[in-house]
């Protein structure tokens, strides 16, 4: 007999057809997000979550005693309560790798915009602002090429933001990260730096750790205050590796120039933040992997990983805290 999968997003007829082969399933395939209540109820039988962010905590696994494995559509899974997960045997597992190039690319999008001003100069032009044609100094931004960029997280993502930076802007690129990575210091030319020179010498910065307990406010007024006046500061992490008060002081006082955020404490974002009515922050809602492709490859490498977990096989992106032996 098939096992049983529960979706809780919808997904394209490619991926569902992977997943028929080899599954009986259900899926919510309502835009808005499932209520938690309704989920509890629909996986009581399941063996199978192919999820995004849905907390996996000891509520939910109570709640589906069968469950074998947990695939997130996600390279992050600060969603996963780790431990519960490991004391119930449920692997979880990631999808890292397939999206690594479309972040950077978004990350490089944040801080073309922050420093030439794209989105704020977008609004100037349609709110009919634009009456001069000659030189307004008014409308400069600074530039990226040649300038120091600095990446806290030098993981896979930090990586590629590193290649663009140097070989595409002929970037100075220093990094910090938990680890030295030799590797990525080959080849992009990155420099490891202490965090607090990394602050205060970068001209952007750019923020991709996981979220985890000890990257929960990495950033906050400490921070930003180390930072240059004129810094861009990026975060394509998590909205909890940054302390959103302190980042609304640095934009509204001075402390650092601009922001490009992808991702907020709370998200979706809400109406009364006091990010929406500053000029000097580019804002986008989360869309680091929203891709049509890789929106789909993502999906595969989760059904993929969710069907070896099934089979009894060892999927390939077990998170590495559930891996054995791992923390
Ligand atoms: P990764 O390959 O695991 O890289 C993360 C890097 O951060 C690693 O080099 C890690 O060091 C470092 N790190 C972890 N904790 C740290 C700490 N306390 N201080 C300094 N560095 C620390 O992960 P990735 O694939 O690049 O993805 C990174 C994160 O980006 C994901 O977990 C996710 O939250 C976020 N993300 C967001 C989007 C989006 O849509 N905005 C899309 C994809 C990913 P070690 O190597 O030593 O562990």
């Amino acid at each position: 007999m098939k096992p049983f999968v529960y979706v809780t997003k919808p997904i394209p007829k490619e991926v569902e057809e992977m997943l028929a082969e080899h599954c009986t399933y259900d899926i919510w395939t309502s835009r808005e997000r499932i209520p938690r209540r309704v989920l509890l109820e629909n996986i009581k039988e399941a063996e199978g979550l192919l999820t995004s962010g849905t907390k996996i905590d000891r509520e939910l696994l109570c709640s589906a005693p069968k469950l074998k494995i947990v695939s997130n559509n996600s390279v992050g899974y600060d969603n996963f309560d780790i431990e519960a997960m490991r004391e119930r045997s449920v692997i979880g597992t990631h999808t890292p790798h397939v999206l690594d190039d479309t972040v950077a690319d978004l990350a490089f999008g944040l801080i073309l915009s922050s420093a030439r001003r794209i989105a704020e100069l977008d609004r100037y032009v349609r709110e009919g602002k634009w009456t001069k044609s000659e030189d307004d100094e008014s409308l400069f931004g600074t530039d990226v090429h040649h300038q120091t960029l600095g990446i806290i997280g030098m993981g896979r993502i930090g990586e590629k933001v590193a290649k663009r930076a140097a070989f595409g802007f002929d970037m100075d690129v220093l990094y910090y990260s938990r680890s030295r990575k030799p590797e990525a210091e080959k080849k992009t030319g990155a420099v490891y730096t202490d965090f607090n020179e990394l602050l205060q010498r970068s001209d952007f910065i750019v923020l991709i750790t996981p979220l985890t307990k000890d990257t929960f406010h990495l950033i906050g007024e400490r921070e930003f205050r180390q930072m240059k006046q004129s810094a861009v500061f990026i975060n394509i992490s998590r909205g909890q590796t940054v302390d959103e008060k302190a980042l609304i002081n640095a934009l509204k006082d001075g402390w650092i120039k601009g922001a490009g955020l992808d991702v907020f404490e709370k998200e979706p974002i809400e109406t009364d933040n006091q990010l929406l009515s500053l000029p000097n922050a580019t804002l986008v809602p989360h869309i680091g992997s929203s891709t049509r492709i890789t929106h789909v490859n993502m999906l595969k490498t989760a059904v993929k990983n969710l069907i070896d977990g099934l089979q009894g096989k060892q999927p390939r992106d077990v998170v590495k805290e559930l891996k054995e032996g791992g923390r």
